[in-house]
């Protein structure tokens, strides 16, 4: 279905980015993704799936444009761009944040997303599609997260300016927001009883798988996404 798509993929290495870089690939896409410090999970997928790794620490915020300027050069156009990379985070109230934490979330969550969405918006080929990666914790939301919340906030407002900005070149904007899904981010977040209350709330009864996530993604993205920008698609298993 995406034979002839270019595609970039932000935070390939593992989880849900993964899910999507492989599927992406199985539908045809050539696809560059970005891992921050995975080198040996980079490489693994390149070999076996046939995407190219691009090394960018996106905390650093000239990294989000040297990313999309060597995955232009190597793919030669755009037509799909997914910011899924987010990094793990300890879990503080407000009151113990220090100011550097919330600037490393908002820089990879938000700032370089907005660079990636700017030079997609000044190069993706028409009927382009972007998906941003957001979370349930915006609609339901918890506390110690504050930084986070905050970030994949601004995310979600960056979606829909953009689908309003970009649609007349038949670019869809659309953001996907996991529930609990089964990844090293939420194993670094949570003990087990809380994974068993998570999967126990879902309607669905269990825990999100990646590819979960990754086949809303692969609908926004296909030609069958085509009617749908600026929207939210809550990809959790039903959690209200
Ligand atoms: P993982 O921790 O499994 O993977 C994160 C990915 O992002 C990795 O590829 C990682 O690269 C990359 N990354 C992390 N930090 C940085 C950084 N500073 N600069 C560049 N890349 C970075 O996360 P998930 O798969 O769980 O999460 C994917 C997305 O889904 C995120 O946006 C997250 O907020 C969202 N999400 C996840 C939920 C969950 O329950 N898992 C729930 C709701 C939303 P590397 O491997 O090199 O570290």
């Amino acid at each position: 279905m995406l034979k002839g798509k270019t595609a970039v993929v932000t935070g390939g290495s593992r989880g849900i980015g993964r899910a999507i870089v492989e599927r992406l690939r199985r539908e045809g896409a050539e696809v560059v993704f970005s891992y921050a410090s995975s080198a040996d999970a980079a490489r693994e997928i390149e070999a076996e799936v046939g995407a190219h790794p691009i090394r960018a620490e996106l905390s650093d915020p000239a990294e989000a444009e040297r990313l999309m300027a060597e995955a232009q050069e190597h793919l030669g156009g755009l037509d799909i761009l997914v910011n899924n990379a987010a990094p793990t985070f300890a879990l503080t109230t407000i009151a113990e944040t220090e100011l550097a934490e919330f600037d490393r979330i908002l820089t990879v969550n938000a700032r370089s997303a907005f660079l990636t969405i700017r030079h997609a918006a000044r190069s993706m080929r028409d009927g382009g599609r972007i998906v941003n990666v957001s979370t349930a914790n915006t609609f339901r939301s918890s506390p110690k997260i504050a930084p986070y919340a905050a970030s994949k906030g601004a995310l979600e407002q960056l979606t829909r300016v953009a689908a309003l900005e970009l649609g007349r070149r038949g670019i869809t904007v659309n953001t996907v927001s996991p529930g609990a899904t089964d990844t090293d981010m939420l194993r670094h977040t949570a003990d087990q009883p809380i994974l068993d209350a998570a999967a126990a709330m879902t309607p669905l009864g269990r825990l999100g798988e990646p590819a979960d996530v990754a086949d809303v993604v692969a609908f926004l993205v296909g030609p069958d996404g085509r009617w749908m920008t600026g929207q939210n698609l809550r990809a959790t298993g039903g959690l209200a």
